[in-house]
C-alpha cells in the first residue's frame, strides 16, 4: 500500500523519476518527427516567459481594473498582447484571457446562448471537435452550457459542408420551432476553408450568431493565407494559441466592439479566476512574432501538406481529396485501412518515432466505425516547417510513412533513419531569437 510505505523515500525517488521523464521526453521528442496536426514547438522567447514570475501571480479582472495589487508589469504585457492581437488579425476587440481553446469557447456560448437552445455544428468524423459537440458524446457544448447541437448536412466527396442540404435541414427545424441561436464553424481536421459569408446569410434569418473556432488554423490566418472570418461575417474567432500559431498553451478571443461587454462577462467573473499569465506573455511575443515571420512560415507550411500528401499518394497511401489538391492547410488526411486499421498505424509509426494520429474519416461516419480503431490518420506539417523542413524532406518523411505501412519494415529500423533526417533540423524558424535548441530541456533547479 502507498499509504504505508516510508513517504519520504517515495516522495524523493517520485521526484527524482518525475525530472528524469521529462527529460527523457525531450530526447524522444528531439529524436522523433512531430507530426500531430493540434501541437508544435514555441520559439525559445516563449519557452522564457514560460519559466517566469508571470506563472506565480494573480490578476483578475482587466487591466487596469484588476482585483489584485502588483500587476504594474503584468497589466502592461496584457496590453500589449491585446494590441499585437488587434493588428494581426484585424479585430476591435481581443481578450487574451481564456486559458485554452476550449475555455475560449464555452466564453462564448455563454455569452450568446441559454442552455436549451439550438446550436448548428459539424459532426466529428466530419472534422468536428468534441467543444462542439452533442450531450450524448460528452461534448462540452451539450454536457457543459446545455445546448442542443445539431449537425449541418456534409457533402463527404468534397469534404465541405451542404450548404443546400443545410438550408433544407434549417427549414425543417424552424416549422418544429427549434430555430438554431448559433452557429459553430471550424474543425480539428480542417482541410479547405469554411463557407463563412454563406454560413452568415443563414445565421442572419434566424437573428443567430457566428462563431469561427480557429484553433487548428489561426496562424494561418494570421499569415493571411487561409481565410479571413470576421471580414466574411463571423462575429467572433475562437483559437487555441499552441497549434499553427505557436505560442503557449492557451487560448484567445477575437471579435467586434459591439459584443465586448457581453464577452468580456462571461471570461470573468464567468469563466476565469486565474487566466495563467505566464501564457500571456508567451502569446504577446508570440503574436510579435507571428506579425514579423508567418507570411513565410505559413506559405512553406502549405507547400509542405501538398508535397507531402502527394509523395504518400505515389507510395499507395490513400491521401484523401486528391481531386482538391489534398488540402489548404497544415493538415491532411489519409484512409489507411487497406493496409492497417488507424490505431495500428499509430503504433507502428510510433515505434519508428514518426508521430501521428489516428481519426476518424467522413466513411467512418457512415460505416459507424468505432473512434478507438478508425480507418483513418491525420498528419500536420507546422511543426517541421518551424524546423526548416522543406519539400524535398516532405518526400524522405513519406518514403518513412511508406516503409511502415505499406512495405511492412521493422519499425525499429525506420527509426534510424527518423533520426538521421531530423538530426540537422534542431532549431526553431521564424523567430526573433534562436540561440537555444528546439527541444533542449532547461534546467534551473
Ligand atoms: C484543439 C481544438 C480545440 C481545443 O483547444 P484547447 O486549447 O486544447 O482547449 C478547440 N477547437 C478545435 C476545433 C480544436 O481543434
Amino acid at each position: 500500500m502507498l499509504f504505508e510505505k516510508d513517504s519520504l523515500t517515495y516522495a524523493k525517488a517520485a521526484y527524482e523519476r518525475t525530472l528524469n521523464l521529462l527529460e527523457e521526453h525531450h530526447r524522444f521528442i528531439k529524436d522523433s518527427l512531430p507530426l500531430i496536426a493540434s501541437e508544435n514547438v514555441p520559439s525559445p522567447a516563449v519557452r522564457e516567459t514560460l519559466a517566469s514570475d508571470f506563472g506565480n501571480r494573480y490578476a483578475e479582472g482587466w487591466p487596469g481594473e484588476r482585483i489584485y495589487a502588483g500587476c504594474k508589469y503584468i497589466d502592461e504585457v496584457e496590453l500589449l498582447a491585446i494590441e499585437l492581437g488587434k493588428m494581426l488579425f484585424k479585430a476591435e476587440f481581443i481578450d487574451v484571457r481564456p486559458i485554452s481553446g476550449v475555455v475560449a469557447n464555452l466564453i462564448a456560448y455563454t455569452a450568446f446562448t441559454e442552455p436549451g437552445e439550438v446550436m448548428m455544428a459539424l459532426a466529428i468524423p466530419h472534422g468536428g471537435h468534441i467543444s462542439h459537440s452533442k450531450r450524448s458524446w460528452g461534448g462540452t457544448a451539450g454536457a457543459v452550457r446545455g445546448l442542443v447541437v445539431e449537425h449541418y448536412e456534409f457533402d463527404e466527396y468534397n469534404y465541405e459542408i451542404d450548404l443546400d442540404a443545410t438550408r433544407k435541414k434549417l427549414r425543417t427545424l424552424a416549422s418544429e420551432g427549434r430555430k438554431p441561436k448559433l452557429f459553430m464553424l471550424g474543425a480539428s481536421v480542417f482541410l479547405f476553408p469554411h463557407p463563412v459569408k454563406e454560413v452568415a446569410e443563414m445565421a442572419k434569418e434566424f437573428d443567430a450568431r457566428v462563431i469561427y473556432d480557429a484553433a487548428h488554423v489561426a496562424g494561418l490566418i494570421a499569415g493571411g493565407i487561409f481565410q479571413d472570418p470576421l471580414r466574411e461575417g463571423a462575429d467572433v474567432m475562437t483559437m487555441s494559441t499552441h497549434k499553427t500559431l505557436a505560442g503557449p498553451q492557451h487560448g484567445m478571443l477575437c471579435s467586434w466592439s459591439r459584443y465586448e461587454e457581453t464577452l468580456k462577462k462571461a471570461a470573468f467573473p464567468g469563466m476565469l479566476s486565474n487566466h495563467h499569465l505566464h501564457a500571456v506573455a508567451g502569446l504577446a511575443i508570440c503574436l510579435a512574432e507571428a506579425i514579423a515571420f508567418y507570411k513565410d512560415y505559413t506559405k512553406q507550411i502549405v507547400r509542405n501538406s501538398k508535397a507531402l500528401a502527394q509523395a504518400l499518394y505515389e507510395r499507395d497511401i490513400d491521401v484523401l481529396y486528391e481531386h482538391k489538391g489534398f488540402t489548404e492547410s497544415h493538415t491532411i488526411v489519409a484512409d489507411v485501412s487497406k493496409h492497417m486499421n488507424g490505431k495500428q498505424a499509430e503504433e507502428k509509426l510510433e515505434q519508428a518515432r514518426i508521430i501521428i494520429n489516428r481519426n476518424l474519416i467522413p466513411k467512418d461516419y457512415r460505416l459507424k466505425t468505432d473512434y478507438k480503431t478508425p480507418s483513418g490518420i491525420r498528419l500536420g506539417t507546422q511543426e517541421v516547417t518551424r524546423l526548416g523542413m522543406k519539400e524535398s524532406e516532405m518526400e524522405w518523411i513519406a518514403e518513412l510513412i511508406a516503409k511502415v505501412i505499406v512495405r511492412g519494415e521493422d519499425p525499429s529500423k525506420v527509426a534510424q533513419e527518423v533520426s538521421e533526417l531530423k538530426r540537422p533540423f534542431n532549431r526553431v524558424h521564424y523567430c526573433f531569437s534562436s540561440k537555444t535548441e528546439a527541444y533542449s530541456y532547461i534546467q534551473i533547479r
